[in-house]
């Protein structure tokens, strides 16, 4: 593994640092937000895919839809369950993102003036 240099003041950082001992800059290692909010809304939109995916060959399978009518007390059940399936895929979207970026680095240096 290549040793990092701070790009603010290119000190060496070693492994595991959290702080840039040179310059005191936050060392930040994983994916950014964005790309955790955007691997998360694929994952979401993946679920809810194959979902439909899966209703649409059991309804064929079947000859008849596998949902209540949405005027049935089931139909709020599924609809939450929906909801808590999107979720699920989205945290876990999220949780792939930083595993895949984990060894991407970033430094932030707050610079404070007087
Ligand atoms: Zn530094």
């Amino acid at each position: 593994m290549k040793a990092l240099a701070c790009p603010h003041c290119q000190t060496p950082v070693s492994d595991g640092a959290r702080v840039c001992s040179g310059c005191g800059a936050e060392v930040v290692r994983g994916a950014t937000r964005r790309e955790r909010f955007f691997t998360g809304a694929v994952f979401a939109v993946a679920a809810f895919l194959i979902l439909t995916v899966v209703l649409r060959m059991f309804q064929i399978e079947r000859g008849s839809l596998l949902l209540p009518s949405p005027k049935s007390d089931g139909a709020l059940f599924i609809f939450l369950g929906l909801i808590g399936l999107l979720v699920f895929a989205y945290i876990i979207g999220k949780r792939v993102a930083h595993f895949l970026r984990r060894s991407q680095v970033r430094f932030y240096r707050v610079y404070r003036h007087q």
